[in-house]
């Protein structure tokens, strides 16, 4: 592998990888491309978490692609189901033979002189580094730090003499068949876990420090499952899949314009849920508005049938140290677990903690602005990923892949070399890239890209405008420049 050279180098064989590579497959077929994996398995996401339970928590009609239309009759899917999709897309594509794995990125260099990034990696099996140049750079490294997942640091840590696991690093033989586990968190891994585990725990105890909003829907969609019975899958998904980019884009607007409105219909959907007199305020009443954090969703209301049913409970309280059996908490309760799940939330992380220098100049993100969400304000001839915080993160995959692919064959009629965002004068900051306070964001907002307070800056977060601006836009701007 050694001096290689690609036209397109993919960072990542995860779902984003995998849809990159099914649009250069048919769309720039004369393109020879590559990716490299640092696991020793396609999949990122979705093979990494093993947990019990594990499933998407946005509905698969969106987190489908729209080139392959998802089979199954249920709202959300198992991890398992969702890799095994991938898999099959790799297959039918001949897109496996183009995966190096082990090969762990380090760092990327552009020189505008032989306009080519060139690449280090580091070869896991032979612990080498070594190199390889392209003319693109496609990264599809997700937002998370494989290595480790976010853990606040606990007092008294050490003293727990049960297990602590945190939900990215699971492992395969854990007996929790009887035992009492606490689950530290409320997002979309606890509310996972929780239902998952409850049936074999002898109690299951979510701690959460505040409340999370939670969207009760069930699993499957009668409409869906009509027009599978008089037409077929195909049909079935393309309607069942703008019903639910509709659905979404709508109801994050009306939650964006009349947030006190949505958060009591959110509310009374948990209210129906529970008995009368279960204490919804302190528990499932977050103190922010809905979507300024990820809604979880909560397919057949799952949690609350095993909080009904006395075999999971949920604490709204703050953790003052671990102790040799469990939790002391700040309100002097105490929590006895033989497990603990620090389902606490990820390390979030751009451009896969791969070293960029452009011209030998190394680039700061937090001083960059993303061009269309996708490309990197003075960095030549690189496009990234990243979803939709409000919508499943296939949506703008895909839209980023068909992009790239025009862009790549607009640049090829023409004769160009290289392409480079770069703003016509002063553009004023609009706020921060991701318009989100989860923790996960807030931890790391001064390391993210800014978006500008005009397009093509701005991070749009919308599907439909995007439809619009990168399936059928034209690839000439004014600030994009060709060269
Ligand atoms: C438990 C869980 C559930 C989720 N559910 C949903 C959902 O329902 N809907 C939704 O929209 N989103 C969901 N997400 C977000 C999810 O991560 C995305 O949907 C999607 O899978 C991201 O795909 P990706 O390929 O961009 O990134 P990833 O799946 O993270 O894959 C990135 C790949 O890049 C590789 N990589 C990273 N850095 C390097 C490097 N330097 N060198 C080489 N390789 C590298 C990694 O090893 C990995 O294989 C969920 C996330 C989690 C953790």
């Amino acid at each position: 592998m050694d001096n290689k050279h690609v036209n397109v180098l993919i960072v990542g064989a995860g779902l984003s990888g995998i849809g990159a590579a099914y649009h250069i497959e048919k769309e720039c077929s004369d393109k020879e491309y590559l990716i490299l994996e640092s696991r020793d398995q396609l999949g990122g996401t979705w093979d990494l978490f093993r947990y019990p339970g594990i499933r998407s928590d946005s509905d698969m009609c969106t987190m489908g692609f729209r080139f392959k239309p998802w089979k199954g009759e249920k709202l959300v899917a198992e991890g398992g189901l969702i890799l095994d999709y991938l898999h099959e897309i790799a297959d039918e594509n001949s897109i496996k033979d183009k995966i190096q794995y082990h090969s762990h990125v380090n760092s990327a260099s552009w020189s505008s002189k032989e306009a080519q990034w060139t690449i280090s990696y580091n070869n896991k099996l032979k612990n080498s580094k070594e190199i390889i140049t392209c003319d693109f750079l496609y990264f599809c490294v997700g937002y998370y730090d494989y290595d480790q997942g976010y853990e606040p640091n606990f007092k008294g840590r050490d003293n727990f003499k049960g297990q602590i696991i945190h939900p990215q690093k699971w492992p395969d033989d854990l007996d929790y068949s009887g035992q009492r586990v606490v689950v530290i968190g409320s997002g979309a891994t606890a509310v996972t876990l929780i239902p998952s585990m409850a049936e074999k725990t002898e109690h299951i105890t979510m701690l959460q420090r505040s409340p999370t909003y939670y969207m009760i829907r069930p699993n499957k969609n009668p409409l869906g499952n009509f027009i599978r019975k008089i037409s077929n899958n195909t049909v079935a998904y393309y309607v069942m899949r703008w019903q639910n980019i509709n659905m979404q884009s709508m109801f994050f607007k009306q939650a964006r314009k009349y947030p006190e409105r949505i958060k009591t219909w959110l509310i009374d959907l948990v209210k129906d849920h529970l008995p009368d007199n279960f204490d919804v305020d302190k528990h499932f009443t977050p103190p922010y508005n809905p979507w300024d954090q990820r809604l979880c969703l909560v397919p057949d209301g799952d949690l609350f049938n095993a909080i009904n049913d006395g075999k999971a409970s949920v604490v709204t309280d703050h953790i003052e140290e671990f102790t040799n059996d469990g939790i002391k908490l700040k309100s002097g309760d105490e929590l006895k677990a033989d497990i603990i799940v620090t389902a606490t939330g990820f390390n979030i992380m751009l451009f896969g903690k791969i070293d960029i220098t452009v011209d030998n100049q190394p680039v700061d993100p937090s001083k960059s602005m993303t061009y269309k969400g996708m490309m990197v304000s003075n960095i030549p001839n690189l496009i990234m990923t990243f979803g939709y915080t409000n919508a499943s993160w296939t949506l703008r995959a895909d839209l980023t892949a068909e992009y790239a692919c025009r862009l790549f064959n607009y640049m090829d009629k023409n004769g160009y070399k290289y392409c480079k965002p770069s703003p016509d004068g002063e553009i004023e900051i609009d706020g921060e890239w991701l318009d989100f306070n989860s923790g996960y964001v807030m931890r790391v907002l001064e390391k993210l890209p800014r978006q500008g307070a005009r397009d093509p800056w701005r991070n749009t977060q919308n599907y439909k405008k995007d439809v619009l601006q990168l399936r059928y836009g034209r690839i000439t701007d004014k600030e994009l420049k060709f060269i």
